[in-house]
């Protein structure tokens, strides 16, 4: 304790997230709770440059936890990567009287609140808010889980047409350069074969797959493919098949933007609740830089160094699982 934080900012930067407003929720209620001060930041990073900033009460969260996106807005803020422009993002947050920031976001967001925490003698606390789950020190991260149920349903009604026109097809979901959501996403509906870029270097998945014969007992087969440029995306691999396969009747199905969206599961909206609440915990007993993670069930503290560093590994295991019950 002993802390002298009366006022928090909070704010989401990058990619959003289903989940981000039941984080927006947890954090805002959970520091009033704490006799804190609350003031939403617009537009991640930006509204912090530009002082787009608000005072939030408890009626401010109320009916979001169900909302997908982000009420209060994301973007992306190149100004934020220029000294000057964190120096004027101070000012802003001085003259609102923030002693302390909560960051949802990814990779990038979590980076700039570990420089400008750095640079300006800030505490900042960071809450993993992306669809990746590409975040070291968490078993998950939020939004990650309301995605892969959107890739489940997504598969199942492509399932339908591959099936009835005896297709392969190719089906491209997000991740960066994480292969979380096309292997699990692969495993849960039931898919034959993941592409991911954690595999990429070590063999050629794609011979791989055929090499399995997978027409042994199917004749229509789907292989969802992680988007990045170490796989080189759907596309690519359908492009293959046409000129080293002719004889398989191809199509491609890239997911995009539809697996951002939506109502967040209940997954994500625990996790949400429960790290926007550890956050205000985090600040109240003096932790500073840390994102805050769950792993096996317990609130962890892991410093933006480590949580960014490390590449979150991925259980290899599972394209194993994912092989035998293709069959
Ligand atoms: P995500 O958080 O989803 O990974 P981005 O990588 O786009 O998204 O990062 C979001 C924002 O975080 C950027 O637009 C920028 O304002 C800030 N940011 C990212 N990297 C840095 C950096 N190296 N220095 C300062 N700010 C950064």
């Amino acid at each position: 304790m002993g802390t002298t934080i009366k006022c928090i900012g909070i704010l989401t930067s990058g990619g959003d997230a289903p989940g981000m407003n039941a984080a927006i929720r947890a954090v805002t209620r959970s520091a009033i709770y704490n006799g804190l001060q609350v003031k939403g930041i617009y537009r991640g990073y930006r509204g912090l440059v530009t002082g787009e900033i608000k005072e939030f009460k408890s009626q401010n969260v109320s009916n979001i936890i169900q909302l997908g996106g982000t009420i209060l807005k994301t973007a992306r803020c190149e100004e934020f990567m220029t000294v000057e422009g964190r120096q004027l993002a101070y000012e802003n947050m001085r003259a609102e009287g923030i002693d302390a920031l909560v960051v949802i976001g990814g990779d990038g967001s979590l980076t700039g609140a570990r420089i400008f925490a750095q640079e300006f003698d800030v505490p900042c606390i960071g809450l993993p808010g992306t669809i990746d789950n590409d975040l070291f020190g968490t078993d998950t991260t939020i939004g990650y889980d309301t995605a892969l149920n959107t890739i489940l349903d997504a598969v199942d009604k492509i399932r339908d047409t591959a099936t009835s026109h005896e297709r392969l097809f190719f089906v491209e979901v997000m991740g960066r350069d994480a292969g979380f959501l096309a292997l699990n996403g692969a495993i849960a509906s039931g898919a034959e074969a993941a592409i991911i870029p954690e595999y990429s270097t070590e063999v050629d998945q794609l011979q791989e797959f055929i090499k399995n014969g997978f027409r042994k007992s199917k004749n229509s087969s789907i292989v969802i493919v992680a988007e990045s440029e170490k796989t080189g995306g759907a596309m690519h691999y359908a492009e293959r098949v046409r000129n080293e396969y002719p004889q398989y009747d191809v199509r491609v199905t890239i997911l995009g933007h539809l697996q951002r969206g939506g109502s967040p599961t209940a997954h994500d909206r625990i996790l949400a609740s429960r790290l926007g609440a550890a956050a205000i915990d985090a600040i109240m007993e003096g932790q500073r830089n840390v994102m805050i993670g769950i792993e096996h069930d317990e609130v962890v503290y892991v410093p933006f160094t480590k949580a960014i560093k490390n590449d979150k590994p991925i259980n290899k295991e599972l394209m194993n699982v994912l092989r035998e019950l293709s069959i």
